[in-house]
């Protein structure tokens, strides 16, 4: 098992082995794992099929790992696709007849459905029936199928990508938020133990403090640390080899990363600190504008370094701090 020899790309299969399988595993959002627990609680008490959930918040944060997790403390299915797989009417149909019933049904990036399924899922989701046209011309006719009772999962990042009549017909909606260092210490400490890795508690503290608030972004640096640390030969992964391994992935004090710091460094010295649009950035970083929205800014503007404004996007104090650069006189914050 040679990490450096491994395929970049798999993160499906990294992500799985590091997945908690149960609430009590779960680390940290107490409040989403309460409120599911009651949910999951009364659903199997009546014997009936939960009321559908909608977890968002940004990637990495656990959505696809609850959704799994409710279907197995609730003891049904799991069936799991994504939003733009759903090509046609005709794919959600197969999906949806296929369900045992009380089955959990996982669609992630919930928000890139086709519009044309979306209408099909509304009827599925309220009344448990499909309404299917059949054939075409004069001789065309619509169909109303009745499906078994099932719990749709959805995940998004940003809730308000949602159409409004998608979003309305989920019963629970979850909002789950960035996690705290403590939070992440022990998701790292968890995680090297599955990786079985030897780690002391300041060690994982410092990968903690530098992951995003992420539990992803834990597992990924705690491989990259592991890697570091088998090349230097170094037996306990310590502070100082986190600290050195981090810092060579070029991951800051705060945990931000490359692009993070391309980010603030663009509105510093070309927008001298803001108000700039999000497409104008989105542009000079050569990023779609979903990646800044989603992937960068959430963590940037959760730590009081970046604001939202009506105008655009500006640097706080706190933003210029970081980046060591004292605010041009003047400048808009
Ligand atoms: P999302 O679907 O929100 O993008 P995932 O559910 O795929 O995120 O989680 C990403 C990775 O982080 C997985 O490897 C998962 O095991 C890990 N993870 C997420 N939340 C937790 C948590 N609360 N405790 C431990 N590990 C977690």
């Amino acid at each position: 098992d040679n990490p450096t020899l491994t395929p970049q790309r798999q993160p499906e299969d990294q992500d799985a082995a590091l997945r908690p399988k149960s609430l009590g595993e779960f680390v940290g959002q107490e409040a989403a794992r309460e409120n599911l627990r009651v949910f999951i609680e009364a659903a199997r008490g009546r014997g009936e099929a939960m009321d559908h959930v909608l977890f968002f918040g940004p990637p990495g944060l656990g959505k696809t790992t609850l959704a799994q997790i409710v279907a197995k403390e609730l003891g049904v299915g799991f069936r799991a696709t994504s939003g733009p797989v759903i090509g046609k009417t005709g794919d959600l149909a197969a999906l949806l007849t296929n369900l045992e019933p009380h089955d959990v049904l996982f669609i992630d990036e919930i928000h890139r459905l086709n519009p044309v399924v979306e209408e099909v899922l509304y009827p599925a989701m309220e009344d448990r029936a499909l309404d299917l046209i059949i054939g075409e011309g004069p001789s065309a006719r619509s169909v109303r199928i009745d499906l078994p009772p099932f719990t749709l999962i959805g995940a998004t990042t940003r809730q308000g990508l949602l159409t409004t009549p998608l979003r309305d017909r989920f019963g629970i909606p979850v909002r789950l938020n960035f996690y705290t260092v403590p939070e992440l210490e022990r998701v790292v400490t968890r995680s090297a133990s599955l990786l079985g890795m030897a780690i002391d508690p300041a060690g994982a503290r410092e990968v903690a403090r530098r992951s995003r608030g992420t539990p992803r972004v834990a597992g990924r640096l705690l491989r990259r640390v592991r890697d570091f640390a088998h090349v230097a030969g170094a037996p306990l992964i310590t502070s100082e080899v986190a600290d050195k391994a981090l810092t060579r992935l070029e991951v800051d004090s705060l945990g931000l990363d490359a692009m993070d710091r391309r980010y603030l460094s663009m509105i510093a010295d070309i927008y001298k600190g803001g108000p700039v649009g999000v497409e104008t950035l989105a542009a000079g970083l050569a990023e779609p504008r979903d990646t800044i929205e989603d992937v960068v800014e959430p963590f940037l503007i959760q730590l009081g370094l970046v604001a939202r404004t009506a105008r655009g996007r500006c640097l706080n104090d706190a933003g210029w701090n970081h980046l060591g650069i004292t605010p041009p006189s003047g400048s808009q914050t």
